[in-house]
């Protein structure tokens, strides 16, 4: 039937997608008008960083190697102190969430204009989305601004053909997280559940091509397909309780980003399909598994099992009795929240 009324809002953005689109990043920056370009690249994308410079010529002004996770404000500083003398007007972020939220920290704070061009190199996400971050003192800030939302993103298959399957896992359960949460949170609404689904199917095909193949490269580009779609959810749906849930648990006790969302996503999914069932069923056929009435949460924990990640938070490392300081520092929703973590600590099946 028709929609009921909603609200929904395009975030600007160029996509360039395919196989050996790397070569298009020089002429991509070029159309920008941009004339000093700075280069941030992750540890393992060095030779892909050299081949950019090579491609920006006289644009090159200088490069940062080396990122770390969830963009600590030292780090952010020194990028910002070199963006500034370097008087960068626009950056290449090269690899993950990381390389790319270190772009968006220095576009976010830079006096004159700073536009990001991002290179991912893994399934996150973050290319697609106008969300910052950046921790200091053990607590993460995050927040919305246009300026740090990449002008262009070329996604080039061929990069991520190596990341390792377990990071690959991880990396493709943090995207279905976006996917599946947007249909319940405040602004979910008809146009981005179209996209969130799509992107389900695209990460559970890519992810299921990858366990049998690692180096399949049309299911990597599968795989990144699905993760434009899933960032583009995430930006226009927003996060909800798995995001803050992960979120907190992230930031408190130092768990592993992505592999927190694949133990909490499914008891998420579980509390939260009843309330929003039409949707929850288009996921779950998204997600393709074998268990054609399985519903959402369980083909989701089936998946990430299957995938070999650790579907309990007590494996990742979480202790007990801090299952029980989550749920008071969380603050609202106490009983939901408590039950929610005591089975994403024991890894019960949904
Ligand atoms: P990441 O960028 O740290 O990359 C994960 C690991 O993969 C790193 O060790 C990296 O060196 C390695 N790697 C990356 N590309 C590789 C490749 N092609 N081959 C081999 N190894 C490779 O982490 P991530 O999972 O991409 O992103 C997580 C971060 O992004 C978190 O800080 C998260 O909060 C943030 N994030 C932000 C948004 C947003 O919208 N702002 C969305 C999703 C995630």
């Amino acid at each position: 039937g028709a929609p009921g009324s909603f609200v929904h809002t395009f975030w600007p953005g160029r996509v360039v997608f395919g196989a050996g689109t790397l070569a298009q990043v020089g002429d991509e920056v070029a159309a920008l008008g941009v004339r000093r370009v700075l280069v941030v690249a992750t540890r393992s994308a060095r030779a892909v960083a050299d081949a950019v410079e090579q491609q920006l010529g006289d644009r090159f002004t200088g490069r940062i190697d080396g990122v770390t996770q969830h963009v600590p404000t030292e780090l952010a500083d020194a990028a910002r102190t070199t963006a500034r003398e370097a008087n960068a007007d626009a950056i290449v972020a090269i690899g993950g969430g990381s390389a790319i939220g270190l772009a968006k920290a220095v576009a976010l704070t830079s006096a004159a204009e700073v536009v990001v061009v991002a290179v991912p190199t893994t399934y996150a996400g973050s290319e697609m989305t106008p969300v910052w971050g950046e921790t200091s003192g053990g607590s993460k800030t995050t927040g919305v601004d246009a300026r740090v939302l990449p002008r262009v993103v070329v996604y080039d298959s061929m990069l991520s053909q190596g990341l390792p399957v377990k990071v690959t896992a991880a990396s493709v359960a943090n995207a279905m997280a976006h996917c599946v949460e947007a249909v319940w949170t405040p602004k979910a609404d008809p146009i981005t559940e179209v996209i969130a689904v799509e992107g389900l199917r695209a990460l559970s095909a890519g992810l299921r091509a990858v366990l049998v193949e690692p180096e399949d490269l049309e299911a990597r580009g599968t795989l990144l397909y699905g993760a434009c779609l899933a960032g583009s959810a995430l930006a226009t749906a927003g996060t909800g309780l798995h995001h803050k849930l992960c979120h907190l648990l992230g930031g408190t006790y130092n768990l592993p980003h992505a592999e927190t969302h694949a133990a909490v996503l499914p008891q998420v999914a579980r509390v939260k399909a009843p309330t929003v069932p039409q949707s929850a069923a288009r996921l779950a056929v998204a997600l393709g598994g074998d268990e054609a009435d399985g519903g959402l949460a369980r083909e989701l924990f089936q998946l990430f099992q299957r995938a070999g990640l650790a579907v309990s938070l007590r494996e990742l490392g979480l202790r007990r009795e801090q299952v029980d300081e989550a749920t008071d520092r969380f603050g609202e929703s106490a009983e939901v929240v408590q039950a929610i973590l005591v089975r994403a600590w024991d890894g019960v099946r949904p």
